[in-house]
């Protein structure tokens, strides 16, 4: 499995991590031509203003925009969330607007608001997803065909699926849970994994989130 990562800025590298300790193979996208013979793209989270003028700049935005219409998987985790999203209640940036879904940016506040939440993931099993959200977006309108695959204890939704397209707005390369990886692994194509399987070991992740 190829699996691209957009990596023009953000947490690129920690998700070629968590893809390359499940099996698959990660490549970071920096150009359009990076997008071939790809079978998934992630988009990290980062700053989505940074992400989305990056993206202009390289020519990246209609192809991704493309590949995510042509039916190829496509994964947006915090600001690629935003990035994925029909609307936004912010004028910048303007997003690609392949998901029938609508973002508020910084649902929670600043930077000191950052919190972490055990979540129950459609699709996960059942043991509790530990997912840490870094000045989150929240998802507040779904579309008809958009399946909500986790929501927060007060109903606000922050995880969907919609076919091909994955939006989270936590994020999952920051822990050892590589089961989101694995899900959209399968969504790429890729081979079922075991559930059951146990926790990888990520010690760059650790290390780095020890020094927070
Ligand atoms: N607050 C950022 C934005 O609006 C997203 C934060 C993140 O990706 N962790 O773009």
């Amino acid at each position: 499995m190829n699996i691209g990562v957009l990596a023009v800025q953000g947490d690129f590298a920690e998700h070629c991590h968590v893809l390359r300790s499940i099996g698959a193979n990660a490549s970071e996208v920096r150009l359009p031509e990076h997008l071939q013979g790809l079978d998934g793209l992630i988009i990290p989270g980062g700053e989505s203003t940074t992400l989305s003028r990056l993206m202009s700049l390289y020519n990246l935005r209609e192809p991704v925009a493309d590949m995510a219409s042509s039916g190829k998987a496509v994964w947006g985790t915090c600001a690629g969330m935003i990035m994925l999203a029909a609307e936004i209640t912010e004028e910048d940036p303007v997003p690609l607007a392949v998901m029938d879904v609508g973002v508020r940016r910084n649902a929670f506040g600043r930077q000191v608001d950052s919190f972490e939440q055990d979540l129950e993931i459609k699709g996960l099993g059942s043991d509790p997803y530990h997912a840490i959200f870094i000045r989150a977006p929240v998802i507040i309108r779904v579309g008809e065909d958009v399946d909500v695959l986790s929501a927060l204890p007060d109903g606000r939704p922050v995880a969907v699926r919609e076919g091909n397209l994955l939006a989270t707005a936590f994020h999952p390369e920051l822990t050892a849970d590589a089961r989101i990886h694995r899900y959209f692994v399968e969504m790429a194509g890729g081979p079922a994994f075991d559930d059951n399987a146990p926790l990888i070991e990520t010690p760059r992740v650790r290390g780095r989130l020890a020094q927070e």
